[in-house]
């Protein structure tokens, strides 16, 4: 179709191409994951899980209390006390491998009830969230009963009982983030799942099940906000590894500051991409779409803002609208769809607030002429052109589809103005000069950039922020340091 004929591009005829979901057997109603065994809530209260696309409820989630939690952490002790921590390294790393295996043999299966309980288009759960998962308990697996090589001239000691908390947006990933590296290095595991998204880290548990882990290692909770906290503020939790909201991640600092839980955090982001006149533009155009319209743009370290050297800008900008033209809103179930539904009603509203602000404040907008369906959450890209870097648009964290877009002139000022948020989680550069990579990047404060490329993820790399982005590091041998003494 020719780019003049003014009718959206994604109106190419593609055929539907919808995974199916028939082999999926989800149960009607999951219990919580307690020392080896299927053990009911306390309380006996559930809550739905729903299919954001369809708005379909797809099962129970049981509602964890107090008295849960403390029956998970006991568990949990004692599995390190008389098993875990006596196990050698040799023995875990097996079980760590045949985790990773099982989650390999029902890829298929883990994918489709991603994209089910979460929204995220198929493809992404298929290509990126559990295959990645995988590698991280085989990654971990290795370093299992190598710990004195990994950290040379140290002994190392595992911690204890670590509390996990875990975001909606990548759940599996996010488990096995957590699990693998704690695990690998000698500590037992109580995870909750966000209530959003408990399906695959239920699934996760059945597959811990099958493993023949020692019952209790990992227990595997669901619930809301208070399951949480009463999970951080358990005093017998030696560990606390948190992803998800700054404000959230602040409460659990406070509650945490005067015992001597270990913690890290992975907080929020507001993650610059800069692209430079030198730059490949049409590979940078492709990485900066990649970068925040990737997941509905529900990931922490999405490249939220654009800066654009001026030189370039005007091309930039309507290769960018072009090019989001072309995007598949819709069925994430669906292999040719870019960006599936939103993840909730709350997030949702959330973003069309920041939609109407960045309307108000006299902001140039432009959305995606994509076909949005009329059933189900779903947001168009959205781009905010010249937007100032007082803007709440700039300085807040959206968690959705939307890009702001500012230009400059130099290297000082567009480093200035990136790093002018309260986050630093990542950040992006565009450049065809290796030595402005170097430059712009050790003057980032971000945890990682990329250079020509956005949203590469791997187990041997750390991934983690700078100021309220949080503090520790994910993934590599960073990741396996913050669950040893
Ligand atoms: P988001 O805004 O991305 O949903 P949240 O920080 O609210 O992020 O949620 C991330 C995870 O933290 C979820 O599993 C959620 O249930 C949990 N959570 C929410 N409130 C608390 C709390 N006060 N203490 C501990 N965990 C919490």
């Amino acid at each position: 179709m020719s780019k003049d004929s003014k009718k959206p591009l994604s109106t190419w005829n593609l055929n539907p191409a919808p995974e199916s979901t028939e082999h999926i057997k989800l149960k009607e109603q999951y219990e919580l994951f307690i020392n080896g065994e299927w053990q009911k809530p306390t309380a006996g209260l559930y809550f739905d899980t729903v299919n954001p696309a369809s708005q379909e409820k797809l099962a129970n989630i049981a509602h964890a209390n107090d008295a849960d939690v403390d029956k998970a952490v006991k568990a949990a002790r004692e599995a390190y006390t008389n098993v875990w921590s006596k196990m050698s390294g040799k023995e875990r790393g097996k079980y760590l491998f045949r985790i990773a295996r099982l989650i390999q043999e029902k890829a298929r299966e883990f994918a489709v009830i991603e994209t089910l309980d979460g929204g995220k288009p198929i493809r992404e759960s298929r290509d990126i969230d559990i295959p990645l998962a995988a590698n991280h308990f085989f990654y971990y697996a290795g370093w299992a009963d190598k710990l004195e090589f990994a950290f040379p001239n140290k002994k190392v000691e595992s911690i204890g009982v670590a509390a996990q908390i875990i975001p909606w947006n990548f759940p599996l990933l996010m488990a096995a983030w957590k699990i693998a590296p704690a695990l690998a290095a000698g500590n037992t595991v109580v995870l909750k799942p966000a209530e959003t998204t408990s399906l695959t880290a239920l699934k996760l548990a059945e597959i811990i099940e099958e493993s023949g882990l020692p019952a209790g290692v990992v227990n595997i909770i669901t619930g809301f906000g208070d399951t949480g906290s009463a999970l951080v503020n358990h005093p017998d939790v030696d560990k606390i590894a948190f992803t998800g909201s700054t404000n959230v991640g602040k409460m659990i600092q406070k509650s945490t500051a005067e015992t001597d839980k270990r913690l890290t955090l992975e907080l929020g982001g507001k993650s610059a991409n800069i692209i430079f006149e030198d730059a490949a533009i049409d590979q940078a155009v492709e990485g900066i779409v990649n970068g925040i319209f990737f997941n509905q743009g529900h990931v922490c370290c999405a490249g939220s803002r654009l800066f654009v050297q001026e030189g370039v800008a005007a091309e930039v900008i309507q290769k960018l609208k072009d090019r989001i033209d072309t995007l598949v809103v819709g069925d994430p179930m669906d292999k040719n769809t870019d960006i599936g539904a939103i993840n909730s009603q709350k997030q949702w509203e959330s973003i069309s607030k920041y939609l109407e602000l960045g309307v108000n404040e006299g902001n140039e907008m432009y959305q995606g002429k994509c076909a949005i369906p009329e059933k189900g959450l779903y947001f168009p890209p959205t781009i905010f052109i010249d937007v100032a870097q007082s803007s709440r648009l700039v300085q807040e964290e959206i968690f959705g589809p939307v890009l702001t877009i500012q230009t400059f002139r130099t290297v000082d000022e567009v480093i200035q103005k990136a790093n002018n948020t309260p986050y630093g989680l990542a950040a992006g550069v565009w450049t065809d000069k290796g030595s402005k990579i170097f430059n712009v990047t050790s003057k980032l404060r971000s945890g990682v950039v990329w250079a020509n490329t956005y949203n590469k993820f791997d187990p041997t790399s750390p991934f983690g922020g700078y100021k309220e982005s949080g503090f520790g590091r994910e993934g590599g041998l960073h990741g396996l340091a913050s669950y040893l003494k």
